[in-house]
């Protein structure tokens, strides 16, 4: 085994959208485990939306990352070598040291997966933080119940495609989504049952949602703010729910982003507009992993991987095309 292993650091704090200068690929000594401690080596990781968040100086649910040090987030490797019980080599492990080609952590921050039940690159997607989000987003956060009208913003991403699909399969009466390209929209409506979808960059929100949802909607699951929000806030039925989930839209903007300008409706509606964090519904995951597991391996839930290969050296731009749009589902970088 190599001694040196590389590492990507946060070179500066971006400024609107981040840049690939914002990064530094640096070579470090691979750790050696202390007690109680294991050596991985990433296979996968994975890029998300909220690491653009950690990446500027402020107080947030996860601390920022520090200028100069490594970047953190979900990845699954195989230990190479084990000071704790439990954990063999050859074992593979989820954990929150991706950015970099060797990791060494307590080993009770590893939790073991087994790539014969499926995919690797799955734990950190359809069946990791992200399809855990979908599913408690939208049964407990937004309160689905069968007959509900769904919509779904960044529906073809890693966190949509699935809450789109759940609300099928749950008994939505309709399931709309959108999504930043004509091919998306597609794979929305073709493969995924999506009963309408539109391209957001086509034309006003406002208006390619209300013609889609001819009898206004019961749940918008938002992972775009702004814009969409607004338009969502129009369409919504009296006792609407809206899931906040994300607001991709502002994460890049430099200024503070104006409120919708309809929050009145939401008297008038009587709409629920309830914030959601994925860490708040660890609970869920076994019953989350069985029912959306069955629906994978019978065929009734499908998703996408967009895998950059190259390992550490690609994924800024990995992570800089995930923020652009250039992902279908999970976006993820393979060493
Ligand atoms: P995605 O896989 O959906 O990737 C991000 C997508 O955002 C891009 O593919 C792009 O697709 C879309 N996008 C980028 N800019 C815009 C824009 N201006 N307007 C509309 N869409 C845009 O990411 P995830 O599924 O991982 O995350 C989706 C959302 O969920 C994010 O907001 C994220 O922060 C949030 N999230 C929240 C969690 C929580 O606990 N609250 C946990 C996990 C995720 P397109 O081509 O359609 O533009």
């Amino acid at each position: 085994m190599t001694s040196t292993a590389l590492e990507v650091r946060l070179a500066s704090r971006p400024k609107g959208w981040p840049t690939e200068d914002n990064f530094e690929i640096a070579e470090v000594e691979i750790p050696t485990p202390g007690e109680g401690q294991i050596l991985v080596r990433n296979v996968v990781m994975s890029v998300d939306p909220y690491m653009r968040g950690r990446m500027n100086d402020v107080k947030s649910y996860v601390p920022p990352f520090q200028v100069g040090k490594p970047l953190e987030g979900g990845a699954v490797g195989e230990v190479v070598a084990s000071n704790a019980e439990g954990i063999a080599v050859g074992d593979n492990v989820l954990h929150g040291l991706g950015w970099r080609e060797y990791a060494v952590l307590d080993a009770e921050h590893a939790v073991k997966v087994d790539p014969d039940v499926a995919p690797l690159g799955a734990y950190l997607g359809v069946l990791g933080m992200p399809g855990l989000t979908a599913y408690a987003g939208l049964l407990v956060t937004a309160e689905f119940k069968e007959g509900d009208t769904v919509f779904v913003s960044g529906a073809a991403g890693a966190v949509g495609q699935i809450v789109g699909q759940i609300a099928r399969l749950k008994g939505a009466a309709r399931v709309i989504g959108s999504a930043g390209s004509a091919e998306k929209v597609k794979y929305l409506t073709e493969e995924l049952g999506f009963d309408a979808a539109f391209n957001y960059k086509d034309g006003p929100v406002a208006e390619q949602l209300a013609a889609a949802a001819p009898n206004g909607i019961d749940v918008y699951f938002d992972n775009v703010g702004g814009e969409h929000l607004e338009a969502a806030i129009d369409v919504l039925n009296v006792n609407g729910r809206i899931t906040m989930c994300g607001a991709i839209s502002q994460y890049n903007e430099a200024e503070k982003p104006a409120g919708p300008s309809n929050m009145i409706q939401i008297l008038a509606k009587r709409l629920t507009l309830r914030g959601m964090l994925v860490g708040d519904h660890k609970a869920l995951q076994q019953q989350f992993v069985s029912e959306v597991g069955a629906w994978i391996a019978s065929g009734e839930l499908k998703y996408s991987e967009t895998v950059v290969e190259g390992g550490v050296r690609q994924a800024p731009s990995a992570f800089l095309g995930m923020l652009r749009g250039d992902n279908k589902g999970k976006m993820l970088v393979q060493f």
